[in-house]
């Protein structure tokens, strides 16, 4: 539970605010001095609307620890700050800050030094991958040993795309004794199994979501009886529940209570598969009494399986396989071979089976554009793709640039020229092994950039990301006015690829079609006719008049920009830094700005 304590009306209406989108929102009432210690046993977190001396000195007698102090968030009464004051990492009170001041539009005031060093606070450490961190009070141990830069070990059994850790993490197949680790596994260390006469050294244990429980029951199975299996099956196998996010089963058992009931008190999604698609899976235990009764030879297992290596269970929905004919047709493509395996058979109860199946991680491809230029026109959200990537792939220029976003540690694979061929290829590489890659280019990645080859290239074995760009059609129209109000096209002019008789007739059916055209790549050194060509194809169809609009380096320093027409254009302004936009037949320059009308209907006659 968050509790809300606020003594002014100022400090109450953002408390009702926040109360009305956070999860278990409570607020407290009465002075500060009595609902404090109140909310204090109460809560996991609160958040204080008092100045961050009155918080501190009314919470300090309260505190025991920092793995049983709920964490505490003080916002100024002017709405601008957000400040964990105790718990920033234990207490989840940095990940708070950030969310109150994301929603009130304050700045999150963090000073812990993990943050202020730039590397990823353990407590938040995968995280976004779905990793849950085993509750240990050794974290602060590993965390201090990472800061003072001393050795630390870092043992997946899975390639997880993990951010990047600094340089003095060092990735072993064991942790060594005495020396802290980091370690990503859905394994329980079975008592007895003891490493090595030295003792072990400080550990932080994160469960990833690698697990997926299949389960089937005959009617009426109780929850008891198909928990008790289930927790009895990972027990055995030595696999922590904490790695489970899933309970697979076919959709005829989607009502069945005890099972819905087991998944829901172990707090697991449960998601249900077709009888036909679980069908198809091959298993180790196949049953014709079982597929006489429900229509699939396997239920616990196949439901596991499927889920694992295909369900995506990351799409949210709760019903997966969909109809006959849709994506997962033939329900176990050649593609998901590989990506899931059996850990436990089949466990039988009086009215209950159980299997679990491990998926394997994939390697994750975020194709991102940095936009034209200026950092205020990156988006947020291509700052939070870099600040995780774990590889970043792009021309030195464009890496050069976002350098200082990267998070230490990050492997830097920067290439002065080169094919873009060849970045892809580099980029979905590191992606199959298991990496967190980052394929940045500027504007946009999928306007004349990375997104198309490297797609080209992905196939299915990793995820891809998308975020897109401010792309320079957009950036330059910005300058010029509203060039692209109407119809538009875009047209790359560089015949390196493209046979120049192909892009002759696009700009001719543009011409024709009386489209706004925007060219990109207009003009390099060994390219100089091309533009001129394009120009006087379009003369052919619009007015002298017609309004020309060129930038070169839109957003970053130097800009220049210009508004001519085509029967003055001099199409030696434009190289390849260039942007050129060529006005429609209703396109007219008003005030010095380019306007393609919207020619709305309703407008008089
Ligand atoms: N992916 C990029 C386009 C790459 S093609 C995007 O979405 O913007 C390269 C061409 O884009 C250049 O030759 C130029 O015509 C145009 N361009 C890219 N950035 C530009 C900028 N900042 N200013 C002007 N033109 C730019």
């Amino acid at each position: 539970m968050i509790g809300l304590i606020s003594v002014t009306a100022g400090g109450r209406s953002a408390a009702e605010r926040l109360a009305a989108v956070l999860p278990y929102a409570h607020l407290y009432d009465g002075p500060a001095a009595s609902a404090m210690p109140l909310a204090f046993a109460e809560c996991d977190a609160i958040i204080s609307f008092l100045a961050v001396g009155a918080t501190v000195r009314i919470a300090a007698p309260l505190i025991t620890g920092k793995y049983e102090d709920p964490g505490i968030v003080c916002v100024d009464e002017a709405l601008r700050f957000a400040i964990p004051v105790l718990g920033g990492h234990a207490g989840g009170a940095n990940v708070l800050a950030r969310r109150v001041a994301g929603i009130l539009g304050a700045t999150a005031v963090i000073t812990t030094a993990a943050e202020a060093a730039g590397s990823v606070g353990l407590d938040e450490f995968g995280a976004d991958l779905g990793f849950m961190v085993e509750p240990s009070s050794e974290m602060a141990l590993v965390g201090a040993a990472i800061l003072s830069g001393e050795r630390v070990t870092l043992t997946m059994e899975h390639e997880w795309p993990v951010p990047p850790l600094p340089p003095s993490v060092v990735r072993t197949a064991q942790p060594e004794p005495g020396v802290p680790a980091i370690v990503v596994s859905d394994q329980v260390r079975r008592p007895g199994a003891a490493d090595a006469a030295e003792p072990p050294g400080p550990r932080v244990v994160y469960r990833p979501p690698s697990l997926v429980v299949g389960a089937g029951g005959s009617t009426g199975v109780t929850a008891s009886e198909a928990g008790q299996l289930i927790d009895q099956a990972l027990a055995d196998a030595g696999l922590s529940p904490r790695s489970v996010r899933w309970l697979a089963t076919a959709d005829i058992k989607a009502r069945e209570p005890g099972l819905l009931a087991a998944a829901g008190q172990r707090g697991w999604e449960v998601v249900t598969v077709p009888a036909a698609q679980l069908a198809r899976v091959p298993v180790r235990t196949p049953s014709e009494i079982v597929r006489a009764a429900v229509g699939t030879p396997s239920v616990a297992e196949a439901a596991a399986l499927f889920v694992a290596a295909g369900g995506a269970p990351d799409g949210g929905g709760t019903e997966i396989g969909g109809t006959e004919g849709g994506g997962t047709e033939g329900g176990w493509p050649a593609e998901w071979v590989g990506r899931a395996r059996l850990v436990v058979s089949k466990q039988v109860s009086a009215r209950a089976t159980v299997a679990v199946a491990r998926r394997r991680p994939r390697g994750r491809l975020a194709l991102i554009g940095l936009g034209p230029g200026a950092r205020d026109l990156m988006t947020p959200r291509a700052v939070a793709e870099l600040r995780r990537a774990s590889v970043v792939v792009g021309l030195d220029q464009y890496v050069g640039q976002i350098a200082d976003l990267l998070p230490p540690g990050a492997e830097i694979l920067a290439s002065s020229l080169g094919e873009e061929q060849e970045r892809a290829a580099a980029a979905v590489a590191k992606a199959r092994a298991g990496r967190a890659v980052a394929l940045v280019g500027s504007g946009d990645a999928g306007v004349y950039a990375l997104a198309s080859p490297a797609l080209e290239l992905a196939g299915d074995g990793i995820e891809v990301t998308s975020v897109p760009g401010v792309t320079a059609a957009l950036a330059a129209g910005a300058v010029l006015g509203a060039p692209l109000g109407h119809d538009h096209v875009l047209i790359s002019l560089s015949d390196l690829h493209t046979q120049w008789e192909v892009i002759e007739r696009r700009v001719r059916a543009a011409a024709e079609a009386d489209l706004v055209t925007c060219f990109y790549n207009p003009a390099s050194r060994a390219r100089t006719w091309q533009l001129g060509r394009a120009l006087a194809i379009l003369a052919e169809h619009r007015p002298p008049a017609t309004p020309v609009g060129w930038v070169r380096d839109v957003s970053r320093p130097g800009q220049r920009a210009g508004i001519s027409s085509l029967a003055t254009f001099d199409p030696a302004t434009a190289d390849m830094h260039t942007l050129v936009v060529v006005g429609s037949s209703r396109t007219t320059v008003l005030a010095g700005r380019m306007v393609t009308p919207r020619e709305y209907r309703w407008a008089a006659p």
